[in-house]
């Protein structure tokens, strides 16, 4: 495992000591956590930390078959470099087959009440039945990601899941995740170098331009308070409870 190492900013580097005692701590509170990777910066580098604090807390990612192959491919990456198998949790087909054959391949383009049918079969229903059984859950969400996740906690019980979820990486900011990755040499989606700081569903996801949100590229033709996916529902109660 790389060592944290050189002239290293000291606002980061406590925050980088903090976040191994957290993934400990979550460890230590809940031996059966998992962590809910999305396979994006912030998800790798929380996935390093795990390593390094040599927290036994199993990975998985929700495939909803429509991801880029970018992400998928850091699968492979994940088990060369650190011997950890993501697991890859995926829809129920039944469930994907008759939205499909309903609706259409592309039906999350014509209403937010679609889009977020199909998130729920590809990755609520995923979510659920993962965690079920679970006392805690981790994600790499960050506050300054988007208008939704604002007031995000460190740690809070999730009403949703109905277990305790944890977003260690709540406080940091876009940059100080950068200097980890890039000191420590984490791997990461290379989308991510084409103007992509969100990944999701390839048909959902573009880049974005100068001067926009990190989450503009996701979901980009509905309003930015509807931006999440039910994963992350409790999010948005503090903007709009109707949007839930
Ligand atoms: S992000 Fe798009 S393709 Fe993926 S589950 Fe949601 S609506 Fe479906």
């Amino acid at each position: 495992m790389t060592t944290f190492h050189s002239t290293f900013d000291p606002a980061t580097l406590r925050q980088w000591d903090k976040l191994l005692g957290q993934v400990a701590a979550i460890a230590a509170d809940h031996h059966d956590a998992v962590f809910a990777s999305s396979l994006a910066a912030e998800d790798m580098l929380l996935l390093h930390a795990i390593v390094q604090a040599q927290a036994p807390i199993e990975v998985f990612t929700l495939d909803t078959g429509r991801l880029p192959a970018q992400t998928l491919g850091l699968i492979d990456t994940i088990a060369e470099r650190y011997g950890v198998v993501v697991k890859a949790i995926k829809p129920d087909p039944a469930a994907v087959h008759e939205h499909v054959a309903q609706f259409g391949e592309f039906a999350f383009y014509e209403s937010v009440d679609l889009r977020k049918a199909c998130c729920a079969i590809r990755k609520v229903e995923p979510l659920r039945r993962t965690l079920q059984g679970h006392s805690a859950w981790l994600t790499g969400q960050r506050r300054g990601q988007s208008v939704t996740r604002v007031e995000l906690a460190e740690s809070e019980f999730d009403p949703v899941f109905g277990l305790q979820k944890y977003n260690p990486l709540a406080l940091w900011t876009e940059e100080q995740v950068w200097a980890v990755i890039r000191a420590l040499n984490i791997p990461y989606n290379p989308l991510h170098d084409q103007h992509y700081p969100s990944i999701g569903c390839d048909p959902c996801t573009r880049a974005v331009r100068p001067g926009e949100d990190a989450r503009a590229g996701r979901w980009w033709w509905e309003q930015r308070t509807s931006k999440e996916c039910g994963l992350h529902a409790g999010n948005l109660k503090a903007i709009d409870p109707q949007t839930v």
